[in-house]
């Protein structure tokens, strides 16, 4: 069976009329399943129902996602779902809210998603990259964690202004997949939601980011550093092993040369170990001049035993850098007490499970 939310409009252009029907049909299945919420076939009212059966004997269904699992931040700006598409595919995905600048009503709406089931990168201050990797997310499971929080904001009147590929997962290698879904999310016929609006995050795939600078698509794209040279990276991200930090550099540069889009570099801050002042120097000096924006996380405690820095310490990081003249800002923390270490929720409800 096909998933129509895997299907791209020139896709369901072609699909419409090969089934003998009108374009404009094509329009209509789009608008009913990217602002409908419909669960199954015979949701879709919009269309006739021997176009309906006409679907469904060609192959193709609506998949549908079960929500599992929720939690909310005492402050309620932070809500981590579980959701379970079948037995082998439970992920989650986190919506974060901030309040409204000034001239807007309506508040920030960031959703984290996730790409794959696990992760092969094993990060060792990870969750997800400890559980190891299951497999990737099809396109359809990535679109439909957007549309689950859309649903959910729409019924008190608000609606997702971002996204971001940070959950569960490495998106640069399921690259098919994520590009296919940030082309759904993005498409003004389907979700809508503007390229400039999200952000891909990957702890550096150099191919996926030389690919990712050739597509025609306006995202933004991070790169999790988390140490300034070789020796200290490999100990926080083992696999990183072909990429030196020297390689993530020029990549981030020609990503910039190329789309003349700015890279941010994520520094997940670990006490202890990457969070001296000598190896913010050492950073400032590799990052020096090539206008990179760095954001430093100072990490949730999780797998390890790993943990965060005092604010002290996170200060004094982020001053070196400023001195270096690199530009550099603290990331807000956003539903430390949910566990919002991604991961996390799903490794301890499985463990309930079971
Ligand atoms: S931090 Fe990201 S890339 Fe690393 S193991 Fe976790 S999910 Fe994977």
């Amino acid at each position: 069976m096909i998933d129509l939310y895997r299907v791209l409009p020139e896709e369901m252009d072609i699909l419409v009329t090969g089934l003998g029907q009108p374009r404009y049909r094509a329009e209509q299945l789009l608008q009913a399943l990217y602002h409908e919420s419909p669960k199954k076939m015979s949701d879709l009212h919009q269309v006739p129902s021997s176009m309906r059966d006409a679907l469904v004997k060609a192959g193709y269904t609506i998949g549908s996602e079960n929500e599992v699992h929720r939690v909310v931040s005492e402050d309620g700006h932070t809500t981590k779902i579980l959701l379970k598409f079948d037995e082998k595919t439970l992920i989650e995905t986190v919506l974060m809210q901030y309040s409204p600048s000034q001239d807007k009503t309506h508040p920030r709406s960031t959703v984290c998603v996730s790409t794959q089931v696990g992760c092969p990168m094993g990060c060792v201050f990870c969750a997800t990259g400890q559980m190891g990797f299951e497999k990737n997310l099809k396109a359809e499971e990535i679109v439909s964690q957007v549309l689950h929080f859309a649903h959910i904001l729409s019924q008190r009147g608000e609606h997702i202004t971002n996204l971001v590929f940070m959950g569960m997962g490495e998106p640069l290698a399921n690259y098919d997949e994520t590009i296919r879904a940030v082309r759904l999310l993005t498409h003004p016929r389907a979700f809508g939601l503007g390229q400039r609006s999200i952000t891909i995050s990957t702890v550096g795939i150099i191919p996926g980011i030389d690919h990712l600078a050739d597509e025609d698509l306006q995202v933004k794209l991070a790169i999790s550093l988390h140490a300034p040279n070789d020796e200290l990276r490999k100990k926080l991200v083992p696999t990183a092993g072909p990429h030196s930090v020297e390689d993530l550099i020029a990549a981030a540069k020609r990503y910039f040369k190329k789309t003349g889009r700015r890279v941010t570099f994520e520094y997940a801050l670990i006490d202890g170990i990457n969070d001296s002042t000598k190896v913010a120097s050492e950073l400032a000096y590799i990052l020096k001049g090539n206008g990179a924006h760095v954001n430093l996380i100072p990490m949730n405690p999780t797998a390890g035993g790993f943990q965060r820095p005092d604010r002290k310490r996170v200060l004094a990081f982020q001053q070196v850098l400023r001195n270096g003249d690199v530009n550099c800002t603290v990331r807000v923390e956003k539903g430390a007490e949910i566990s919002a270490a991604c991961g996390q929720l799903r490794t301890d409800i499985m463990k309930k499970i079971r």
